[in-house]
């Protein structure tokens, strides 16, 4: 017989039916007469009610049937009693497949906390919160290529490994087979890399962007979605040391056509969340509610997690300059209050704490802030008029802060070179890059966007760690 999953059997369409299914035993419950076993196999939130008459199975069977274990079941699929479900299945069959050991298997009825969760990672995807949010993340990750594959985007794959570090300095990862306890020397007594695997230093990628711009030079427009690296030692909420990485790169774009571009992006995606995974996304907010409970009123959620995902599609994002962004910061309350840590003034860096007074205390929904000060930005962002400001955008979301970092690229070749060397970047490191504005160059505009404050965003998790399937960050690389 066929297997049919739970999220199939569910739908009610083989009712009347001997069906097979299989999966893992969330809970038993029951008495002399009648067992009930809830069933689930991942493919939806929702359990499958297996109802088993005692007389019918020899005891061996039924005390195998704990928490975790997997089974086989046939039977007829039947409208359900009880309340809670509406379909369920009468066994016939039952066959443990693989036990699971009530003393020493770690997940249990009882609810457990992210924290203890993180530890068994190994386990968590079998715990509701963990399944919903990973089936999110597989609708969110197949609709980025959906959304840029109807825009006739080419998908293309930047290298892992590389060997221009002009965006990250500081912060990769090495990459290298030399003998860490006796490396070969140069003469002045530095490590030799020349006679390292690749005959130079190299490291693992902070972003695909520059190799994903020689592309856009030829296909017009492009996206990568790979990971990335970052070796920066911030213990947060929102890094990673290896993320998910979206980043497009579109020839003949300015800086308003990127913006508009991301904000369609996100918006189709979450679309997409939204329909597919409606009771996943339901079972979060219903997370997220009860957490607010132990929460004091005025620190409580407005909305619930579908309604900020349906207010973020149907609405449009707000977009302010730095300049403007700055203005606003120094005129609120907040900042009369004291109550930001760190400076704010005209030519420093948003800070989160400032990024999210904007998001969600000043406008309550995304924005795109644009055109900040060069000094703080990337050498390959176009310099504006002005002199002083270039045509970036970071766009930012409510919980997260930054979710997207882009730009229109520096296509002027003396002005690039110029930039370069003001950061003290050589000209032959990049000469490949530059070699694009020599050739047939022309405007052109991207945005990088991690992938995991976006399934954080559209799972209301409020730490990164819970969005990815094995978490690497400073000193945590168990599984
Ligand atoms: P932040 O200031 O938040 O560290 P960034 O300015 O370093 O971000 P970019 O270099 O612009 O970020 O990278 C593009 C996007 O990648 C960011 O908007 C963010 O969504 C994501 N991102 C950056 N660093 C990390 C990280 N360590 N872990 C997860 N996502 C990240
Ligand atoms: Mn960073």
């Amino acid at each position: 017989m066929q297997r049919t999953k739970v999220k199939e059997l569910l739908t009610g369409a083989e009712v009347g039916k001997e069906v097979l299914l299989k999966g893992w035993v969330r809970t038993k419950r029951g008495n002399k007469f009648v067992n009930f076993i809830a069933v689930n196999d991942g493919s939806t939130i929702h359990n499958l009610q297996v109802v088993a008459d005692a007389e019918k199975f020899p005891e061996e069977t039924l005390k195998d049937i704990t928490t975790g274990a997997s089974v086989a079941v046939t039977g007829e699929l039947v409208a359900s009693q009880g309340k809670g479900q509406a379909y369920e299945v009468v066994a016939n069959t039952i066959e443990v497949i693989g036990k699971a050991d009530p003393e020493a298997y770690p997940l249990q009825k009882k609810a457990h906390s992210l924290e203890f969760l993180r530890e068994i990672a190994h386990l968590r995807f079998r715990t509701n919160t963990f399944g919903a949010v990973f089936r999110v993340r597989n609708t969110l990750a197949f609709a980025v290529h959906k959304f840029f594959n109807e825009k006739g985007f080419v998908y293309m794959h930047t290298p892992i490994i590389t060997a221009s570090d002009a965006e990250g300095a500081g912060e990769m990862f090495r990459v290298t087979t030399l003998d860490p306890i006796n490396p070969p020397l140069t003469e002045d007594g530095q490590v030799n890399y020349e006679e390292d695997f690749f005959g130079r230093a190299t490291n693992l990628t902070v972003s695909g962007q520059l190799e994903g711009e020689l592309a856009a030079m030829a296909f017009s427009d492009i996206y990568t979605f790979g990971p990335t690296f970052r070796a920066e030692n911030s213990n947060t909420t929102r890094h990673l040391a290896e993320f998910w990485m979206i980043e497009p790169e579109m020839a003949f774009y300015d800086l308003k056509m990127n913006a508009d571009l991301a904000e369609d992006f996100i918006k189709y995606i979450i679309r997409e969340a939204i329909e597919k995974n409606r009771d996943d996304i339901e079972f979060l907010g219903q997370r997220l509610v009860e957490e607010d409970k132990t929460r004091p009123q005025n620190e409580r959620q407005e909305m619930t997690l579908m309604e900020k995902l349906e207010f973020v599609v149907n609405n449009d994002f707000e977009r302010v300059t730095y300049t403007e962004a700055i203005d606003i910061l120094v005129n609120s309350p907040a900042y009369k209050k004291k109550k930001f840590q760190y400076e704010v003034s005209w030519g420093v860096d948003l800070q989160s704490e400032h990024e999210r007074y904007l998001v969600e205390k000043h406008f309550k929904k995304p924005v795109i802030v644009t055109d900040y000060p060069k000094d703080i930005k990337a050498f390959y962002m176009r310099l504006n008029d002005d002199g002083k400001t270039v045509a970036a955008m970071d766009i930012l979301a409510p919980g997260i802060g930054e979710i997207v970092g882009g730009s229109q690229r520096e296509e002027r070749l003396d002005l690039l070179v110029e930039r370069m060397k003001g950061v003290g970047i050589e000209e032959e490191a990049l000469w490949w890059y530059l070699d694009t504005r020599r050739f047939g160059g022309c405007p052109h505009a991207g945005f990088g966007l991690g992938f995991e404050r976006l399934v954080q965003f559209v799972t209301g998790m409020g730490n990164i760690r819970d969005v990815i399937p094995f978490p690497r960050t400073p000193q945590n690389a168990e599984f």
